[in-house]
């Protein structure tokens, strides 16, 4: 079963879930402050040059829609 990894909107907390893959777009729950407002992270596996997106934090949004226009996180 593969691993996703989803984005708290809560607490940023990055966290790995084990599930199938049906319900890989499902909202996962934070295990560290037991939030429903998670994204998943896409990553990229061919990540090359420093271009990842995942550590922009000082959006405000959830990194997992590049921190500015998250329609599911956005207060
Ligand atoms: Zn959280």
């Amino acid at each position: 079963m593969p691993v996703y990894d989803y984005r708290c909107c809560e607490c940023e907390e990055v966290f790995e879930v084990r599930r199938s893959m049906s319900e890989s777009d499902k909202a996962a729950v934070c295990p560290t402050c037991h939030g429903e407002k998670t994204v998943r992270i896409y990553s990229a596996p061919n990540v090359v040059g420093g271009t990842q997106q995942h550590q922009h934090s000082s959006g405000g949004g959830c990194a997992g829609c590049a921190g500015a226009s998250c329609s599911t996180c956005r207060n």
